[in-house]
């Protein structure tokens, strides 16, 4: 017997990298144990992670799941890039959270991460007709009926695809601009949540290109009145689940010194264009938190301040952000200020 493992990878394209899989026929049947699954190479050249006279590049599996889109005992393989002397690929974002989450596991940090896209068909947003616009924004949001709703069969599939692989999805919504939704993953670990992450953004794409309709984490996808697409990551850990003292900590830490640019620097290239202080969003280089506020950078939700305890939304990240980044910086940042508090 065979199975077909795709093995699938994080490329070195510039500014945001994109996905890139391929398949390798394996015998017998997958024991589900990522251990199990050999390395591979591939030709780190044609990626943008090596020249063509050294093009050699390691795939080193990390996380897998069965694959909903061919079934039966097929695999899905996420895989880190290493060099050939098996030190991390400068690409590689995972390598540099994995000793981050393993210093602050003590204080067990969660993360639920809000997918936002925007479906594509050919050059136009799924919805927006030939050469002009749709009416404008305010009916679409979480909307019901094929005047308001664009690619709903595609987002039923990809939900059914992403519960069949096994991985944390939380849910879904249609969002403010035609063509654009969301799905939430977690809460998670911080390696968790990254990993599967990136596994249901492959099956986005995956599962509507049997559509003919492509998907993008833009954070801009149309200039002007349109909200943009973001990543807003909710984050606690569990002195943040048991308390307040602990939130306001969070909250303040991530305004601290040069941690705002810190940070919105690496939450996705193009941020500026979406954080404008308006559609929602806190201006770039300015830092903000309040309970209820979808205009700060960080929000503390009313329920979290009407029970004294929870988690944070860091509204900041844009859509096209890489989670191994954002995960290890917010938990770089936050868990040093609990640990210094001694809230942990
Ligand atoms: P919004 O109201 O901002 O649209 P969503 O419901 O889309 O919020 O997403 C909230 C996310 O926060 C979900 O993924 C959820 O699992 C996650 N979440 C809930 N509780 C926690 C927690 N204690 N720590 C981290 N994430 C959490
Ligand atoms: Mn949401
Ligand atoms: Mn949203
Ligand atoms: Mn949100």
């Amino acid at each position: 017997m065979t199975f077909k493992a795709e093995y699938i990878w994080i490329d070195g394209t510039e500014p945001t990298a994109k996905l890139r899989s391929k398949t390798k026929i394996m015998d017998g049947a997958p024991s589900g144990d990522v251990a199990d699954l050999p390395i591979w190479g591939f030709d780190g050249s044609s990626t943008n992670q090596a020249e063509g006279h050294a093009s050699d590049r390691v795939l080193k599996p990390v996380f897998t799941c069965p694959d909903p889109i061919r079934g039966g005992a097929d695999v899905l393989v996420l895989c880190e890039v290493f060099n050939i002397d098996m030190t991390p690929h400068e690409s590689n974002t995972r390598a540099a959270l994995r000793p981050v989450a393993e210093q602050f596991a003590g204080q067990t940090p969660i993360f639920g991460i809000e997918q936002e896209y925007t479906f594509f068909d050919g050059h136009r947003p799924l919805g927006f007709p030939e050469g002009g616009f749709p009416a404008a924004q305010g009916g679409y949001y979480c909307g019901v009926g094929a005047d308001e709703i664009f690619g709903r069969q595609i987002v039923e599939k990809h939900l059914d695809n992403c519960l069949a692989a096994g991985l944390g999805i939380s849910g879904i919504n249609a969002e403010v601009m035609p063509g654009q939704w969301e799905f939430q993953v977690g809460p998670l670990s911080p390696l968790e949540v990254s990993d599967q992450l990136w596994v249901a953004r492959w099956l986005l794409y995956r599962t509507a290109e049997d559509f003919n309709v492509s998907a993008t984490l833009d954070p801009k996808p149309v200039k002007g009145d349109w909200n943009g697409a973001g990543a807003h990551t909710n984050f606690s850990t569990q002195a943040m689940r048991e308390g307040y003292d602990a939130i306001i900590t969070a909250c303040e830490s991530l305004g601290e010194g040069s941690k705002p640019m810190d940070h919105v620097k690496n939450y996705g290239a193009g941020i500026d264009d979406r954080l404008t202080g308006l559609h929602e969003t806190a201006p770039w280089n300015e830092y903000s938190y309040g309970v209820s506020d979808r205009g700060a950078s960080v929000r503390i939700p009313w329920q979290v301040e009407q029970d004294r305890k929870g988690y944070i939304e860091d509204r900041r990240p844009n859509a096209n952000v890489d989670p191994y980044v954002v995960t290890r910086l917010i938990v770089d940042t936050c868990c040093t200020a609990l640990e210094k508090a001694d809230q942990v």
